[in-house]
């Protein structure tokens, strides 16, 4: 049976050209471009709690860096480089190619090295660190927002949701729904281009992962102001739009989690600016929204301005 260096070598070692050091010494060697913050990021994945523990390994792979990547990418940072920790139930070799395989294709795609790690025995879970660079003063952080800022949002949330719920039974989803929703789970696109476009374009910015609601309401919370978003406009994916269980579209909608899209808010000076960087990514960027002075709430309005009452709280991982 492979050994645990076998592992690292055959499986996680590879050139990481741009770092000083990579893997096999006692630490990873790695130097900054001058003028660049080093931002860094940790996201654990259990099997059980954040996966099925019979989860695709590629598919398991590439989520847990995208999920990683998705965090420097809602700091303005351009990632750099990771490290892995892995805890396995046993040396399946087949099902650690895999893994390695939709971990590195992922990686291939943004230019990230693997740069160190540790390997140990124990129930199935996967621990990324990111490493990445944004230019001081340009980092996107949550305490940024201010009252007047437009508040917008990549791509469509729900879909993440809407496909567990499937698989949960809650729903049942077909043909092509059923793909993307499973897509959007599985393999989400984390907004790295986007991430790095937005420095000094947006003011502040987090990705969604506990859902729309919640995590507008991290920035809230830590910028010391409210938000009122357009529910007509809100983006729905054609699986959200077409759910036959309203409540259950919109609460994945607004609660769902797990999208990794991002949103952010700017000044209305940018609109111009930062619809040009969704037409040059391909991504659309939708303006949902508005901050406004006052409480770290989020309030929904109809399209004739009256309230919509939907006070939906998003995953929380303690509740
Ligand atoms: P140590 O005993 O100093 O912790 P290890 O034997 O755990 O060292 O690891 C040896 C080398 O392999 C180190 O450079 C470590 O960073 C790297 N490494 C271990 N596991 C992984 C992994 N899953 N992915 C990438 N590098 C790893
Ligand atoms: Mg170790």
């Amino acid at each position: 049976m492979a050994s645990e260096f076998d592992i690292i070598r055959k499986y996680f070692t590879r050139a990481a050209p741009s770092a000083v050091l990579g893997v096999g010494d006692d630490c990873a060697l790695v130097r900054p471009d001058p003028g660049m913050l080093l931002a860094v990021s940790t996201d654990m994945l259990i099997a059980g709690t954040h996966f099925f523990p019979d989860a695709d390994p590629a598919k398991l792979g590439h989520k847990a860096l995208a999920v990683n990547l998705s965090d420097l990418a809602a700091m303005g940072a351009g990632p750099r480089w990771a490290t892995l920790a892995i805890a396995l139930p046993k040396a399946d070799e087949k099902w650690i190619a895999d893994f390695a395989q939709g971990f590195f294709r992922l990686a291939a795609r943004f230019e990230v090295e693997l740069i160190g790690g540790d390997t140990t025995r124990g129930p199935l879970a996967v621990s990324i660190t990111v490493m990445g660079e944004v230019p001081v003063e340009l980092a996107l952080k949550r305490d940024a927002a201010l009252a007047g800022d437009d508040v917008w949002l990549s791509g469509a949330t729900g879909e993440a949701a809407l496909a567990l719920a499937h698989l949960k039974g809650r729903v049942k989803l077909e043909g092509a729904a059923l793909e993307a929703c499973l897509t959007r789970l599985h393999t989400p696109e984390p907004r790295v281009d986007l991430g790095v476009r937005l420095r000094g374009l947006g003011r502040s910015a987090i990705d969604v992962s506990d859902g729309l609601l919640a995590d507008l309401g991290h920035i809230l919370e830590a910028s010391r102001v409210g938000a009122e978003l357009a529910w007509d406009k809100l983006p729905r994916a054609r699986a959200i739009a077409e759910c036959p269980d309203k409540a259950l579209a919109e609460n994945c909608l607004l609660a769902g989690g797990d999208d990794y899209e991002l949103v952010f808010t700017a000044s209305k000076l940018k609109r111009a600016q930062i619809e040009a960087v969704g037409r040059d990514l391909e991504i659309p960027l939708a303006l949902v929204g508005a901050v406004v002075p006052g409480d770290p709430a989020v309030r929904l309005r109809d399209a004739k301005g009256k309230l919509v009452s939907s006070p939906r709280k998003g995953f929380d991982h303690f509740a």
